[in-house]
């Protein structure tokens, strides 16, 4: 290996004694990096990219047990009393965490139902209880039953459990409601609120060497080269192991030795996906954008709304903050998503070499950004289980809504097939012909 390839890793204790030569390849950009021991809370980040490689969490595991057993009896407490409760003409509804589900498929809409029941209560469920699957054996020194499958599960479920998107439903749901009869906070509210900064404290704490120890040992392949694919490694992206791939056929599978996730240099087809994917969300935007979304009736009147108008109406009644935050997140983040998408495959397929970097950011904040545009699917999810007062208010969901999710699903899919280490690719490739 040639070593002035391999710049030094940010934040390194180099007094530490013992020198392992394993390597780490960069998740977004494929740079190969040696694997040195860190201080207590250091971060080895990537010196081309910026991303984060590993790091070195004090007392990780006993942490990451207690966040998780308490985010459990949290979520458990938060379903079992009433959320908010709303009082109007002498009359007392009561929302629970499942009322929003219930009502929807009540109202003939099942997988919006299913769609905010999954994201909202079963992903978050299974996710902390998956976590504590795995770390409460570890934490016993033996090896959970399947535990690779399961961190798999809990990986794969945690950019869909969208509590926090959930929470600004609610939030802006009540700020609605003021308007229409007397909102009564519930005990559950409370620990929601809780819940939230509970889970995020537990996945910020975890430290994934504890589960995959990062491996000192050399992967085994003397090619030169910076990157991971330069040296015919796959880097897995579940444990972070680097597997040597024994040819050179693209369209053979192969799976980690480790953990047996799949295994790919870079993601299989990803420009030809994101793109069959941008193109559908762009159809779908059209219904999702032209049909109503939701029909808020008040003594006895009132009109099917698209998320224009209902932006338009907020901002006329005086509720601007509440119009301008869903006329972001409904409008303008999935538009500004599928155009940086489009902008990255462009950058990719015209093998421009131009701010790297900044590419990579670009890429993270539209994987970041890109799940707050359901907050308006948990408002009507809101709004139809709280409003039932028949004729003196209530509202129903309309098929708009159905297209806007779905519109909102495939432009997260859309971003997670994109795979940022093409960007890089355009670096490398003189390289790798010459
Ligand atoms: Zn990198
Ligand atoms: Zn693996």
């Amino acid at each position: 290996m040639n070593d002035d390839c391999m710049t030094e890793i940010n934040h390194l204790d180099k007094t530490t004694k013992d020198a392992p030569n394993g390597l780490i390849a960069c998740h977004d950009c494929d740079y190969l990096h040696k694997i040195e021991p860190l201080p207590p809370r250091g971060k080895a980040l990537c010196v081309r990219c910026g991303a984060k490689l590993y790091q070195n969490i004090p007392n990780s595991l006993n942490r990451c047990l207690a966040l998780n057993l308490t985010a459990l009896m949290l979520l458990i407490l938060a379903n079992l009393f009433p959320f908010i409760s709303l009082k109007a003409g002498g009359r007392l509804e009561e929302t629970i965490f499942i009322s929003g589900t219930i009502s929807l498929i009540q109202h003939g809409m099942p997988d919006l139902g299913i769609l905010v029941f999954v994201t909202s209560c079963l992903f978050p469920f299974l996710t902390v209880s998956g976590m504590l699957y795995i770390l409460i054996p570890i934490k016993f020194q033996y090896q959970p039953w399947n535990m690779a499958r399961i961190y798999r599960m809990v990986n794969a479920l945690t950019p869909w459990s969208l509590l926090g998107v959930f929470m600004l439903g609610l939030l802006l749901a009540f700020i609605k409601l003021i308007e229409l009869a007397d909102v009564i906070p519930g005990v559950s509210l409370g620990f929601f609120s809780v819940l939230l900064i509970i889970i995020s404290a537990a996945r910020t704490n975890l430290d994934p060497s504890i589960i995959w120890p990062l491996l000192t040992i050399d992967p085994g392949n003397s090619r030169p080269g910076r990157t991971a694919a330069e040296r015919n490694l796959m880097s897995c992206h579940i444990c972070s192991m680097l597997v040597s791939r024994p040819g050179n056929d693209h369209h053979v599978h192969y799976s980690c030795p480790r953990c047996q996730a799949p295994l790919h240099s870079r993601k299989s087809n990803s420009l030809s996906r994101t793109c069959a994917l941008v193109v559908a969300a762009f159809l779908l935007s059209i219904p999702a954008n032209a049909f109503p979304v939701m029909t808020i009736i008040q003594f006895g009147m009132g009109a099917p709304d698209t998320i224009i108008s209902g932006v338009k109406h907020l901002i006329e009644d005086g509720m601007w903050p509440l119009g301008m935050i869903v006329f972001f997140a409904s409008i303008m983040v999935p538009v500004l998503k599928l155009i940086v998408l489009i902008y990255l495959m462009i950058v990719v397929k015209m093998k421009l070499t131009w701010r790297p970097r900044d590419h990579t950011v670009l890429y993270r904040a539209t994987e970041v950004i890109g799940a707050w545009s359901m907050v308006d699917i948990y408002i009507l999810a809101f709004l139809v289980a709280m409003v039932k007062f028949g004729y003196l208010s209530s509202v129903i969901p309309e098929i708009g809504a159905i297209f806007f999710s779905t519109m909102v699903i495939i432009t997260i899919f859309a971003a997670q097939c994109f795979d940022p280490r093409l960007i890089w690719d355009n670096l490398e490739r003189p390289l790798i012909d010459g």
